[in-house]
């Protein structure tokens, strides 16, 4: 049984606060954290005063009876024969709307209510009842409607008709009101806390590396640069750019990894991740590259490959469950409109076992398919993602951890197998994305290192401190890096990887 140095010394629990301990005071707590199911709690409140609430919780049967007041957005309005107007009101805490009924004696029922359309914002207040209608359970009469502001139906984009999502990037500002936006945020936030929650669960900490850097920690050269020189007008020494002239006394830039400074970390505290923003360079306009993005980088000490391997197995499954339990809305919605396989796919992965394969079985497979592939398969080249399809998608149709790849094609720091043509790699494919996670046991022997180092032309003392972790108190030691928007693409089967991010990032977009 292996122990933290922590548990092993067991001390005593001293609790500040009532824990939860029962494990259905623990499935209630979290139920509660989760935006749709939130407890209600009322507060005590005086005569005629409102109780503040969400269109979440207006929704629930819980508030029928209270005088409420909402505080959202009109989606649309219909005005009924028998003299009173349907508001439907959308305020981002759920998918669904609430509805309200708008009676004509409100006093601003002709001059301002029978003008509110898609766009509109506004507060309502009055009481919850049960709804008589079909797809609700309450609805709210209201008493009092505020417009806050209008929205000229002429002008403002989001109108009934559906917009392609090509479209709607164009409206960066304005499309997190859609459906599907909503939607793609609630399931992100809820993939970023379980990202947080499996990590702090499991005792790792959260480290934070630095966003500017000197190092090119993926040795591809695919980096923003930092600077603070003129461009116009570059100081110039020996016919050379005087990068001492620079902020930083030398060339900086934008991380394209945090793994480095994390092995630090690693190497002195065991167990740590870093979840932070990544950039690349890479002029590559895929489904699935974005120039910036969210990584999250756990690092591990005395972890070897298949602990890594583990690792990432249960984190997966851990993200997938709890979006699918916490997001069920959400998640019927991707279902229905977005793709039809998504709920099926992720509870399959939840409940069996990734494949592991090595790299050379694969090429193996490959080879033998009798598929008519467009880039060539060899035993030395990268898989290109048409290959990573077919073994997971068709040959396994589940996720595939394929590990131990040619030495030449991945990055210096990956440990050296005795084969002398392979390092263990490791990167873990999911049908339609491809590539989610791609982790590596690091090379903890310091000649094998700076061999591995000259071999690439990189310069040793450029990375004096990272060949110091192997120089005292060296460790085996693992970590792997997922990308958040590749996390967010897969769970809710969004075909393009700039419509799971607020602002996406590519090349010659920058807009907001
Ligand atoms: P790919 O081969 O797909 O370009 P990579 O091998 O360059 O990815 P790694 O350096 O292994 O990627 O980074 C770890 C993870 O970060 C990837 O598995 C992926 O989930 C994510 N990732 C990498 N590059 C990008 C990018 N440009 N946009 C979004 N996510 C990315
Ligand atoms: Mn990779």
């Amino acid at each position: 049984m292996k122990f933290s140095v922590a548990a092993a010394r067991a001390p005593p629990l001293r609790r500040y606060n009532k824990t939860f301990t029962t494990s259905q005071e623990r499935e209630s707590r979290v139920l509660s954290r989760v935006c749709n199911i939130a407890e209600i709690t009322f507060r005590n409140v005086e005569d005629g005063a409102m109780n503040k609430i969400s269109v979440a919780e207006a929704r629930k049967k819980a508030a029928i009876g209270q005088q409420v007041c909402v505080q959202a957005w009109v989606r649309t309005r219909r005005d009924s024969k028998g003299g009173f107007s349907f508001l439907e009101l959308n305020d981002g805490s759920c998918l669904a709307n609430v509805q309200v009924v708008a009676d004509s004696a409100l006093p601003n029922y002709e001059s301002e209510v029978q003008k509110l359309g898609a766009g509109c914002s506004v507060t309502v207040e009055g009481e919850v009842k049960a709804s008589q209608g079909q797809g609700q359970e309450t609805e709210i009469a209201a008493s009092r409607v505020v417009v806050h502001g209008w929205a000229d139906p002429q002008e403002y984009p989001l109108q009934k008709k559906r917009h392609s999502f090509e479209k709607l990037r164009e409206w960066a500002h304005l499309r997190p009101r859609t459906n599907t936006f909503g939607a793609v945020m609630r399931v992100r936030n809820c993939i970023s806390r379980s990202i947080h929650d499996f990590f702090q669960e499991d005792g790792f900490l959260y480290v934070h590396t630095p966003i500017i850097t000197s190092s090119d920690a993926e040795g591809a050269g695919e980096m923003f640069r930092v600077t603070t020189l003129n461009l116009e007008q570059l100081p110039k020494k020996d016919g050379k750019i005087d990068y001492a002239m620079d902020f930083f006394d030398r060339p900086t830039f934008l991380t394209v990894s945090g793994q480095l400074e994390a092995e630090i970390f690693a190497c002195a505290l065991g167990k740590v991740y870093t979840f932070g923003p990544t950039f690349r360079a890479e002029n590559s306009n895929t489904s699935r590259h974005l120039a910036e993005f969210w990584m999250v980088e756990p690092e591990m000490a005395f972890y070897e490959l298949p602990d890594n391997m583990d690792l990432a197995e249960r984190f997966l499954k851990r993200i997938f469950r709890d979006a699918l339990e916490q997001c069920p809305e959400d998640m019927a919605f991707f279902n229905e409109w977005v793709d039809k396989t998504t709920i099926e796919t992720l509870e399959r992965i939840i409940d069996s076992d990734f494949e592991r394969l090595s790299y050379t079985d694969a090429i193996k497979i490959l080879e033998s398919s009798g598929e008519q592939f467009e880039f060539p398969v060899a035993w030395g080249h990268d898989l290109q993602s048409e290959h990573e399809r077919y073994l997971t998608e068709k040959k396994f149709q589940k996720p595939v951890i394929l590990y131990d790849y040619p030495r030449a094609i991945k990055a210096f720091y990956m440990r050296a197998n005795d084969d002398g043509k392979t390092v263990r790699a490791m990167d873990v494919l999911v049908p339609k994305v491809g590539e989610i996670i791609g982790g590596s046991q690091r090379e903890e022997r310091l000649d094998v290192l700076e061999s591995r180092m000259k071999e690439q032309h990189l310069d040793p003392a450029a990375y004096w401190w990272y060949l110091e972790l192997r120089k005292y108190g060296t460790v085996p030691h693992a970590g792997f890096g997922l990308g958040l928007e590749r996390a967010v693409q897969f769970v809710t089967g969004m075909a393009n990887i700039r419509d799971v991010v607020p602002f996406p990032r590519t090349p010659g977009n920058a807009e907001f």
